[in-house]
């Protein structure tokens, strides 16, 4: 199957009890057993079968089934938000004493999360990660994991994740990418060699901004050394699935990360469009990237321009498109803040991945936390605008842009 008959046939489709189209919503906290031994099993992973929300639930199951297939992994887990997904996926193998060598292009929630990791003893190493070199230099042996966003928001920088992946195994670390600006409509990460993906579901997988959530994904390639990765070991009796399995026996169930029943049921019905609205909202930035390309005091960033210094990695690493996020920088804050206020269509709105176009002044809001040179590192400037774009006619946008600019 391609990509949007898998997103429809695929993997746990509907509900083979009933013949109902949709997986149902299993709203319910706990699965009664039919016998005492059946629950003794359950809890020592001898048997499959549900037994607390919190640990799993038929609908959230059936997501992260669907989720596995997307991403091209074996085996996934469904959270709360994109950000609980990225606090678990590293702190499942980094601990105390130990570095992540993260890129300096994130989103703001997640270098403001990696400060909040300082305190419990972990150190982060922020890198320019399209500087292989700069990337090899921050490896030493405390080193457990490397994280980078395969689209960087808001800078837009497009990762070689090849590149990254054989660095990052050289070494013999695992590399954790943040699918949620590409999705993998754009990019299956996994199948450039990265180990582990997560998605904030919250965008375009959920697709109509109704609900929060993430999910982390593995490949079950990782080799995981003993020395390095004690806990991991520990499950080594999970075989591939040693990392999931410690996940899920470890502090997603135990930080209580789960995912709430209705929102695995959103994002199931979400993602059955994502290639529709993915390649809708991908042409659509890339017309709107173009006419505002034309505006000789307007600098665009889309990686679907020749002028992006990542056109060339883009075209190497994205297949479909080039995402549906561009930024522009206009010459001054006032400037930005009029425009944005003029536009009638996109709505401010500190959020991505919607149907409808988005836009925001990120150094002001998402990196309001940032210091100055964060915010430079990340491509933030008091002038910039990040403009997600929806699905749109493209032309009611061009028209609402034209008018404002004027
Ligand atoms: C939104 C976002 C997150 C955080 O996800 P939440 O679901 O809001 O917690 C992480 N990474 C990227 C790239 C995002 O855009």
């Amino acid at each position: 199957m391609r990509f949007n008959t898998k997103l429809l046939h695929g993997n746990k489709m509907g509900d083979a009890n009933t013949g109902a189209t949709l997986t149902p919503v299993y709203q319910s906290s706990a699965f009664y057993q039919p016998s005492a031994e059946q629950h003794e099993k359950l809890f020592h992973n001898k048997a499959t079968g549900f037994s607390y929300t919190r640990i799993n639930n038929p609908t959230i199951f059936a997501f992260e089934e669907r989720m596995t297939t997307l991403e091209g992994g074996i085996a996934s887990v469904a959270c709360a938000s994109g950000m609980a997904a990225i606090t678990n996926a590293l702190l499942n193998i980094v601990t105390c004493g130990q570095e992540i060598v993260a890129s300096t292009s994130l989103y703001g929630g997640s270098i403001d999360v990696f400060h909040d990791f300082e305190a419990f003893g972990i150190k982060m190493v922020f890198v320019d990660i399209s500087d292989v070199n700069a990337v090899e230099a921050a490896i030493n042996e405390k080193t457990r994991v490397i994280f980078a966003e395969t689209i960087g928001n808001p800078k837009l920088d497009v990762v070689d994740i090849e590149a990254l992946a054989e660095l990052a195994h050289r070494h013999e670390l695992p590399l954790v990418m943040d699918n949620t600006v590409a999705t993998a409509y754009l990019v299956k990460p996994i199948e450039k060699g990265a180990d582990i993906v997560v998605n904030s579901t919250s965008k375009y997988i959920n697709g109509n901004s109704n609900a929060i959530s993430g999910v982390i994904t593995e490949s079950g390639r990782f080799k995981w050394n003993k020395e390095k990765y004690p806990g991991v070991a520990e499950y080594a009796r999970f075989g591939k699935m040693a990392y999931t399995a410690k996940l899920r026996n470890g502090l997603f169930r135990n930080t209580g990360a789960c995912m709430a029943p209705q929102t695995a049921f959103y994002n199931l019905i979400g993602m059955e469009t994502l290639g529709l609205r993915m390649e809708r909202a991908c042409s659509n930035a890339k017309a709107l990237a173009e006419f505002l390309n034309t505006y000789p005091d307007i600098t665009v960033n889309y990686p679907g321009l020749a002028c992006s210094p990542w056109h060339e990695v883009a075209d190497k690493v994205l297949t479909n498109g080039y995402g549906a996020i561009l930024t522009i920088r206009v010459g001054s804050k006032e400037r930005a803040f009029s425009i944005i206020n003029n536009l009638s269509i996109p709505k401010i709105v500190s959020n991505i991945g919607d149907t409808k176009t988005l836009i925001i002044h990120p150094e002001s809001t998402l990196n309001a936390h940032s210091t100055e040179k964060e915010k430079e590192d990340a491509g933030v400037f008091n002038d910039l605008i990040r403009i997600s774009v929806g699905i749109e006619d493209i032309e009611d946008l061009i028209e609402d842009f034209k008018a404002a600019l004027a």
